[in-house]
């Protein structure tokens, strides 16, 4: 009698997917994360915050817990709050969305001892990248081209005064923990730096509970330029190609772009590998993004965001892969499904920030309650935005309220939507960046995409003051109040006649020449 073999193969661990999840976030992100939630089927729990419990957010989620009153420290920055609010409601998984605790590897840590899957990576793998100056160090022995400074945390104002004299003024100090623009100080001149890092150190601990901080030579006009990078448990790394991130006020991003424009085939893919070798070498699982400054055609890597970032809608827009879904499957034990080589990018994909702030007093915030929405939509328009119509944006938290997203098959074609997007836009209530967004595409610097870093600030009050649109719907409000005052009926909202020859943004020759179909 013949025997057949049997071959006893080794069973691959079970795919644990998740079936619910809290959303330990708020705004228009904790909304992206619930929809993303709930086309795969996830039960969404919003943890949210007294101010945040009638939000959108809060409306479209399965369930919410309530994560009590206060600011973010007592709240979304509430570890032990966070914990027990995943208890509580007994889900499987927390996404921490971006901010907050999401590049926290304590945190990370602590979901993995309750058994409680962080919908990010493994909390070593952020501990390693997540640190500017472990990822450096192991970005210089991967021969990745870094900003020359210190090797290493500088210990003490002397040591700083001698790296800066090596690498020559002005200088930059970072925090090692930093993020959103938080703990740097340029540095121009030798007498300034001893207060200089002393004030940074300060901020690194008030804002990321560590004073950690190296230097760096300050580039003169360096563009931003990031790849969006995936990895899964099985040690599958894809790309996602770059974007462009140069429009920014403080060193924080106001409008992204994807593709980069200026970008050489080879500068392209000395990225990509370099964005790959740091992703293998911390055995990084999820989604995240390294960030570089490209100057004079040399790229150089400057930090790792483990986490998804505010601007992958233009992502998600030139490659049709929704990173927020990829980012939950993959915590949920899936392989990605597709090779690299199916990774395809078509068109170009611009985002402009909406933020509550006032851009002629210096971007200051400016909460308020909505008194008129009009939301842009048709061809190539995408809006993530958590507003409504009598939300009132909290003065507790980040100022960002909407993102516009417009999609084109060339960048002109997206800019151009964008112009349409933002000139049927009205937030009333507060004032917004929404003039200075309409300013920033009419400019031809902007348009012949030749911005970096601190064009915005080099321009001043060129890209701050109110725009013709935003005078007259000023105008247009004050008498809409006049005439509620004087006790009339309330009347609808009148668009003027010639308000198409005010417009400062529309109709240049080079759009008119645009493809129209
Ligand atoms: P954060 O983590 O706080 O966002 P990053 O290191 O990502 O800080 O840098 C944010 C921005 O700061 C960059 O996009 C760039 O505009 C500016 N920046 C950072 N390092 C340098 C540098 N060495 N020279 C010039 N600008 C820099």
């Amino acid at each position: 009698m013949a025997f057949r073999r049997l071959r006893i193969r080794k069973r691959a661990p079970r795919p644990s997917r998740i079936q619910s999840m809290l959303v330990a976030n708020r705004g228009e992100i904790a909304l992206r994360i619930i929809r993303a939630g709930w086309e795969l089927g996830i039960h969404s729990v919003l943890a949210a915050s007294e101010a945040d419990i009638d939000s959108l957010p809060a409306r479209v989620a399965d369930q919410v817990v309530s994560l009590g009153g206060g600011g973010a420290g007592e709240t979304y920055l509430s570890l032990e709050r966070i914990i027990e609010a995943a208890k509580e409601s007994e889900v499987q998984a927390i996404h921490p969305g971006y901010g907050f605790l999401s590049e926290n590897p304590t945190f990370s840590r602590r979901c993995e001892e309750e058994d409680l899957i962080f919908i990010g990576p493994s909390a070593d793998a952020m501990e390693k990248l997540g640190d500017k100056v472990w990822a450096k160090k192991k970005a210089e022995e991967l021969k990745i081209p870094i900003i020359p400074g210190s090797k290493d945390v500088v210990k003490d104002a002397r040591e700083a005064f001698q790296i800066a004299k090596r690498v020559g003024y002005p200088v930059l100090i970072k925090a090692a923990a930093g993020g959103g623009g938080r703990g740097m100080r340029v540095v121009q001149h030798p007498r300034d730096l001893k207060n200089a890092f002393l004030s940074a150190q300060q901020e690194a601990t008030l804002a990321f509970g560590d004073d950690a901080c190296f230097l760096e030579k300050y580039l003169a006009k360096p563009r931003h330029v990031e790849i969006q990078m995936m990895a899964d448990t099985r040690g599958q790394v894809r790309h996602l190609f770059e974007r462009e991130c140069s429009i920014q006020r403080r060193h924080q991003k106001l409008l992204e772009e994807a593709p980069c424009l200026k970008v050489s085939h080879l500068l392209r893919r000395s990225m990509i590998q370099a964005s790959i070798g740091l992703v293998r070498a911390a055995k990084y699982y999820g989604v995240c993004t390294m960030e570089f400054l490209v100057d004079r055609n040399r790229a150089y890597f400057i930090e790792c965001n483990t986490r998804v970032q505010v601007e992958h809608p233009v992502t998600e827009q030139i490659t049709g892969i929704d990173i927020v879904r990829a980012g939950i499957r993959i915590a949920g034990r899936e392989k990605i499904p597709f090779s690299q080589h199916q990774v395809k990018r078509q068109g170009h994909a611009i985002e402009c920030r909406i933020n509550a702030e006032d851009p002629r007093r210096g971007f200051a915030p400016t909460p308020g309650r909505v008194e008129e929405l009009i939301l842009p939509a048709g061809p190539g328009i995408r809006v993530d935005t958590h507003l409504c119509p009598g939300y009132t944006v909290p003065d507790l938290y980040d100022s960002l309220v909407a993102k516009v997203i417009a999609f084109g098959r060339t960048r002109k074609e997206a800019i151009n939507r964008m112009e349409r997007a933002l000139r049927e836009m009205v937030i009333r209530g507060f004032p917004t960046t929404l003039p200075f967004h309409r300013r920033l595409l009419a400019h031809q610097t902007f348009r012949r995409g030749k911005s970096w870093t601190r064009f915005v600030e080099q321009q001043g009050s060129r890209l701050t003051e109110p725009d013709d649109l935003e005078s007259e719907r000023g105008l247009m409000a004050a008498a809409l109040l006049l005439a509620d005052e004087e006790d009339h009926p309330p009347v609808g909202k009148p668009i003027p006649e010639d308000q198409g020859a005010s417009w400062a943004l529309g109709g240049t020759p080079e759009q008119q020449d645009a493809p129209w179909n």
